[in-house]
């Protein structure tokens, strides 16, 4: 029934996504459940501020010209929320990404983005700056794997 999407920050990042500026979305209720999470706060379903298209519309107004890229941290649990806030974002000609701890999303959902951060957190292999990592990090349209870019 709750079918929003909702978030407990929005800032500009330079590192999550190389080569881009990207205005990043924390995304809350997340269920996956990474043992050693850092972001337990943002677990409860029903945290965090509704991130509503027109809110976000107005938001990619606000930020035009300054951002290249959408960032979502989280959020495909509301698939079919997700999906519209991507819409939205492409048709203003940025790119967007999305992180997530499963190992993939609907190919309606990698349909509409550029990124994709794959995979849960692992304490013992450690995040994508980490050669041992299990995540990776894609550029779907060319199917390139970019992790090296995170070892730079
Ligand atoms: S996917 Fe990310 S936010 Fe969700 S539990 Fe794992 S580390 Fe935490």
């Amino acid at each position: 029934m709750n079918s929003v999407l909702r978030y407990s920050s929005e800032e500009i990042v330079w590192q999550e996504v190389p080569g881009e500026t990207s205005l990043a979305y924390t995304i809350t209720g997340c269920p996956v459940g990474c043992k050693g999470c850092h972001s337990v706060d943002t677990w409860p379903t029903g945290s965090g501020i509704e991130l509503l298209p027109d809110y976000f519309s107005q938001r990619l107004h606000d930020y035009q010209g300054l951002i290249t890229c959408v960032l979502f941290l989280g959020g495909e649990w509301h698939p079919a929320a997700l999906q519209t806030l991507l819409k939205i974002t492409k048709a203003q000609g940025l790119k967007t990404c999305l992180y997530t701890g499963l190992e993939s999303v609907p190919s309606y959902l990698e349909r509409e983005l550029d990124y994709l951060k794959t995979g849960p957190w692992i304490a013992s292999r450690g995040g994508l700056d980490s050669r041992a990592t299990n995540q990776r990090f894609m550029h779907l349209s060319s199917g390139e794997l970019l992790n090296v870019r995170f070892w730079e």
